[in-house]
């Protein structure tokens, strides 16, 4: 047989948060040793789960639901996404606009593709969720990453951003709530982000998948409600906010105005009729769920896991000498930055490769989100306080005497 290297398209295509360091982990795991896996925002791995109504529909219509259904998804799906869209503020979002995929990650992915030629260009925040870059360079473009401020709380750095701008840029991207730095965005960010987009003839896209996990009373605006004239691709999904990443379901929806995206358009649909669809049982619980944000709406109030983990992993990290970390508003990560002179790091990935070996932890070094620096970690705080607890010991411990 003929050798079968990797495709070249593929040479600047990286996802670390299933990269070569959990591959490390799979190896220690197969030697007996248990792994505490805090790769990915996985919140079912750690004991939540959706509430009962949305698990029964699921069983419910998963018998009823044997045929392919029109690649934009099942029409009750879009239209309760679109009537999500509407109370988001974001006006004039219709099921035609609407499409559903196999998580949010196939909508990216589709995206990216029917978006970008070579040397397209997609302005794309650091940290970023690394996919968004891994399907920039997928597609052919070139990621340009414009830098967040850990300083004001993780925030979008505007003159940064602008100063990224060029004649071959095509689009923004705002993650917000971020992966991964927990951060919310001011709608004074998002407006001057919006305003941006408008005198550059830019589109918005906007990732909102963390959009339910906001605390301490604060609230979410959509990008894409503050920009009804520009033409903005809002993607979300119930992986986080019902937390059933398995079920694999997310969506994107098109606002603002279209005239010049008729192209990508017709990029998007021939792309979706290419895989047929989305997993349709899974379709059937959109109405339900976007009616139904009991079980997450529990977890972050005082005295629910995620808002009660947050202030032990935040405490704990903190007490820890070289580390620090910002407050998260949303999600469920922290991003801490690591004093690199004092333990001599240079390679945040060789960092996480010892500390998986000598703890048996794993976790995603900062350079795997496209952070430009080896001085930063993140950590899914997902597991339960106790375990917490024992990762900040363990994590105290390792960095007492850890020099590179
Ligand atoms: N977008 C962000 C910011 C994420 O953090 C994730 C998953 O962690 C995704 C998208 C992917 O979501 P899905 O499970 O819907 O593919």
């Amino acid at each position: 047989m003929k050798p079968l290297p990797k495709a070249e398209k593929l040479a600047n295509v990286r996802y670390e948060v299933r990269g070569p360091v959990l591959d490390e982990a799979e190896k220690i795991a197969a030697a007996g040793h248990k792994i505490l896996q805090l790769n990915t925002g996985n919140p079912a791995a750690f004991g939540f789960s959706a509430p009962q109504e949305i698990l029964d529909i699921f069983a419910k219509e998963s018998a009823k639901a044997q045929a392919y259904c029109p690649s934009k998804g099942v029409l009750e799906a879009r239209r309760a996404v679109a009537a999500q869209m509407a109370k988001k503020g974001i006006n004039g979002v219709t099921e035609d606009d609407v499409y559903i995929g196999n998580g949010a990650s196939e909508m990216i992915t589709i995206c990216m593709q029917a978006l970008l030629n070579p040397g397209d260009e997609m302005l794309i925040p650091a940290p970023d969720y690394p996919l968004w870059t891994a399907a920039t360079n997928l597609a052919g473009g070139t990621a340009v990453h414009y830098m967040c401020d850990e300083q004001t709380n993780w925030s979008p750095d505007i003159a940064d951003l602008r100063s990224k701008i060029t004649p071959r840029s095509k689009a923004i991207l705002v993650i917000n709530p971020n992966n991964p730095t927990g951060a919310l965005y001011s709608k004074e960010v998002l407006l001057e982000i919006a305003q941006i987009a408008r005198e550059n003839g830019l589109a918005i896209f906007a990732d909102e998948i963390y959009d339910h996990l906001v605390m301490d009373g604060k609230e979410h605006t959509s990008i894409a409600s503050l920009a009804p004239d520009v033409f903005c691709v809002t993607v979300n999904g119930l992986s986080k906010s019902h937390v059933i990443c398995g079920y694999r379901v997310g969506w994107m929806a098109f606002s603002g105005d279209k005239t010049d995206a008729e192209g990508f358009i017709a990029g998007v649909n021939m792309l979706t009729s290419m895989r047929l669809c989305a997993n349709v049982p899974a379709q059937k619980i959109i109405p339900a769920a976007l009616n139904n944000f009991s079980e997450t709406d529990a977890m972050i109030q005082p005295g629910g896991r995620v808002y009660e983990q947050r202030r032990t992993i935040v405490e704990a990290i903190n007490s820890i000498p070289g580390l620090k970390t910002t407050m998260p508003d949303a999600a469920f990560y922290i991003f801490p930055r690591i004093d690199i002179k004092r333990f001599n790091i240079s390679d945040d990935k060789q960092f996480v490769i010892d500390f998986l070996k000598a703890k048996h932890v794993l976790l995603v070094n900062g350079r795997g989100f496209n952070w430009p620096e080896p001085d930063h970690f993140r950590i899914v705080y997902l597991p339960p306080a106790h375990e917490l607890a024992t990762l900040s010991d363990k994590l105290g411990s390792f960095m007492a005497d850890y020099r590179q």
